[in-house]
């Protein structure tokens, strides 16, 4: 059984006082990481455990390692036939196949044999030989998912193949997350979800927010630089954040290239991006990751977000931030 999905406790932490526009943090371990909600006004508090359920209910929809979620009915299901599905998880298959074509498989969602084998991050993870690896790659190739608009279906063409939402998950519920905030008048809110990070509205002073981009090389909280924003997402994609180190000392870490079957390599440490679409941001910081620095200068500018990225050499390219 995969380590990180073993049910986790929620752990809550509330830190109780209640003067004005003093932060309160609340704390859970879920999606496989350490997510947070920053609240500011007393009466922003209710909210929070409805965030925390909401979070809940779309990984139980979205999860490949859950077995009764929607997803996991579709890899089952959709080499044998037609599976039926909710209207929202259509839309974001629908999304994610999009900017799968557009970024010509670096963000893949037909990526899940891959990730299967490898493992990353369960008690399972290891290097797969190259005929392992020979035999998932044909799997990978997304335009073999068929995706019925008017019966919002899916199909698979191929028999094994299997869709992973890990790359945008988070991104889609911190979206989610923000809209619930938002919609009940919530001005100002930090939506972290494992370095997924939404600011909903602005720091209670009025003024943007400024998010810290993790330093790969120190401890989490240390940072290399900034973004000052407001309502909007900064998501970060890096191999540092999964990785493990083989019997070799090789590292292996769990951004994966389908055309290699080997986690993908460029000149990026660390691709962030940020927009107010929480669900882009996600896949593109993983696609940009894949990609390197200049052909996912391309792609920022095609979808219109800003984005930083921290290269190998130690220099940050900033594009329109
Ligand atoms: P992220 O942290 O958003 O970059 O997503 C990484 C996760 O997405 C991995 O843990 C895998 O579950 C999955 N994944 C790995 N490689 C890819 C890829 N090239 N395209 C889409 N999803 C991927
Ligand atoms: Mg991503």
């Amino acid at each position: 059984m995969r380590r990180f999905l073993l049910p986790l406790l929620l752990l809550m932490f509330l830190f109780p006082s209640c003067e004005k526009n003093e932060a309160r943090v609340f704390t859970s371990l879920d999606l496989n990481t350490i997510c947070s909600i920053t609240v500011y006004e007393a009466e922003d508090e209710e909210f929070v455990q409805g965030a925390f359920d909401l979070m809940k209910e779309i990984a139980g929809m979205i999860d490949m390692y859950d077995e009764d979620s929607e997803l996991s009915n579709v890899n089952r299901n959709a080499y044998q036939e037609d599976v039926y599905v909710s209207d929202e998880l259509f839309s974001l298959l629908s999304y994610a196949y999009s900017v799968t074509e557009y970024t010509f498989g670096a963000f893949n969602l037909a990526i899940g044999p891959l990730v299967r084998l490898w493992a990353i991050g369960s008690e399972d993870e290891r290097v797969p030989s190259s005929s392992e690896i020979e035999e998932v790659l044909p799997l990978l190739d997304w335009r073999n998912i068929s995706l019925d608009e008017d019966e919002k279906s899916v199909r698979f063409l191929k028999e094994g193949m299997a869709i992973d939402l890990g790359a945008v998950g988070k991104g889609y519920i911190s979206d989610v997350l923000a809209s619930y905030f938002e919609g009940n008048g919530v001005e100002s809110a930090i939506i972290n979800l494992g370095g997924n990070v939404y600011a909903v509205g602005t720091h209670p002073s009025g003024r943007a927010w400024t998010i810290g981009l993790q330093n790969p090389d120190t401890e989490r909280g240390g940072y290399y630089t900034t973004v000052e924003c407001s309502d909007s997402a900064v998501v970060t994609s890096g191999g540092y954040e999964r990785y493990f180190i083989a019997q070799d000392g090789q590292v292996y870490h769990h951004i994966l290239d389908y055309k290699t079957g080997y986690p993908a390599s460029s000149d990026i440490v660390s691709s962030s991006i940020i927009t107010e679409d929480a669900t882009l941001a996600d896949m593109l910081s993983t696609a940009c990751f894949a990609l390197g620095s200049d052909k996912a200068a391309d792609i920022v500018r095609h979808y219109n977000v800003k984005a930083v990225f921290l290269l190998k050499d130690g220099s940050t390219v900033r594009i329109g931030i």
